[in-house]
């Protein structure tokens, strides 16, 4: 799909690139011509079934993988950036990320999901499902592209950078949340935007606790407003189709956080104070699995990551409070 906008906007390409991801399907990659030179907004996951759609999606809007000069990624997740490895090699683009994401990127993935993992043991998980989730964690599988990666000179992108590509400018607007450093690039003239993965059309960009923000839920709800008050017409997101009412998506995405903040409250209520884990288990997620045992360890990743920054964020509100019990740490309504 390729759409030319009024104000002599370049035209947008979108590939659909496979991921070896079931529940994501695809990545779209945005690829933007100009007369000597090419961009494209984020990369792909170097994957086999990602590199051959990738590379045929390129020669049907007319490039190769051999024929990229910029790459802008939105964030540092696996299926948006490590197939930069590869175009290093076809074509050595200069290569755009968020600086706080460039520092993950760079070397700390993995610090960045054995933290997270850590956080979910002290949290009530058992030890043996940790592991288990930390082998089937695709970030992990690919741990060898993102060392590659590392040798891979990246342009920092700072809040407000201006990027001009095929004669249009875009703004760079942090937007924390789905990742500590994730970027959307807004043109204002236009109205358009790339949101990378933070408003999807049906399915909720993934949101998990870290060390890089005390409330990364509340950052990513804060990022949601941002792009409300912006007011974009249509947005290009990084999965799923095209966004052609976002201010009405992303109000979307912030009622139900809201109801899942109340929903990890009304837990709290019922059942009196619980693990993290405990109430990830509880919690009514949006899945076709009967029961947590049926969940794959990915899937178990997302659910007890996106519980934490829940409670984390009622924990910043006033609302609840961690208490020890045993080895591991309780949430419980706190006391007044
Ligand atoms: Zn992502």
């Amino acid at each position: 799909m390729s759409s030319r906008w009024e104000n002599a906007l370049p035209e947008i390409n979108r590939l659909k690139v496979w991921l070896p991801i079931r529940s994501l399907a695809y990545l779209n990659v945005y690829l933007i011509k100009e007369n000597n030179s090419s961009w494209l907004i984020d990369s792909g996951m170097l994957s086999s079934k990602s590199i051959l759609s990738l590379a045929r999606e390129l020669r049907r809007a007319g490039k190769s993988l051999c024929k990229i000069d910029n790459i802008v990624l939105t964030h540092f997740h696996v299926d948006h950036s490590t197939m930069t490895v590869l175009f290093s090699e076809t074509s050595n683009p200069k290569v755009f990320i968020g600086k706080i994401d460039l520092e993950i990127a760079k070397g700390k993935v993995d610090e960045f999901i054995d933290a997270a993992l850590s956080l979910f043991l002290e949290h009530g998980m058992p030890k043996e499902e940790a592991k288990m989730i930390r082998e089937g964690h695709p970030a992990i599988r690919l741990l060898e592209a993102y060392k590659d990666l590392d040798n891979v000179e990246m342009v920092p992108l700072d809040d407000g950078d201006v990027i001009n590509i095929a004669g249009t400018n875009f703004k760079v607007i942090w937007t924390p949340g789905h990742t500590p450093g994730h970027i959307v690039l807004w043109n204002e003239e236009s109205k358009i935007m790339f949101v990378g993965d933070t408003v999807l059309l049906e399915i909720t960009p993934h949101v998990t606790i870290h060390y890089w923000s005390t409330d990364p839920l509340g950052d990513y709800m804060k990022s949601l407003r941002k792009i409300i008050e912006l007011r974009p017409k249509i947005v290009y997101p990084g999965h799923r189709d095209i966004i052609k009412d976002p201010v009405k998506r992303a109000k979307e995405l912030i009622e139900h956080h809201e109801n899942r903040l109340h929903e990890v409250i009304e837990i709290l209520r019922r059942f009196g104070p619980q693990t993290g884990y405990e109430i990830a288990k509880k919690i009514k997620w949006r899945v076709r699995y009967r029961g947590w045992d049926e969940y794959p360890y990915p899937e178990r990743f997302f659910a007890m990551g996106e519980a934490l920054a829940h409670l984390r964020k009622l924990e910043v509100e006033g609302l609840i409070e961690q208490r020890q019990r045993g080895d591991f740490k309780v949430w419980a309504i706190r006391r007044t």
